[in-house]
């Protein structure tokens, strides 16, 4: 399964700060932290419009519910 890594230049690509989920007052990179620990209101995933999602083969969403896609 596809391993993200946790980098600051991967961190500036993620997309989880504009998107309507985002819980906020936390990293995002969700595909790559796992999941949050707060309660999340699932709205939209952004996850599918991301460019990191097509550069490492990621098929899931809401990473910040369930998880990266190898836990
Ligand atoms: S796939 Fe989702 S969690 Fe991963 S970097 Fe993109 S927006 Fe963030
Ligand atoms: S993982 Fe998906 S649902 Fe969760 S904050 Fe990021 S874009 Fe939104």
């Amino acid at each position: 399964m596809p391993v993200v890594p946790v980098s600051d230049e991967i961190s500036a690509k993620c997309i989880c700060p504009g998107c309507p989920s985002y819980p906020g007052k936390e990293p995002w990179l969700y595909c790559g932290r796992g999941k949050s620990p707060q309660e999340i209101n699932q709205v939209t995933c952004l996850c599918p419009g991301c460019p990191i999602s097509e550069e490492h083969g990621l098929s899931m969403t809401f990473y910040c519910v369930e998880g990266t896609e190898e836990s």
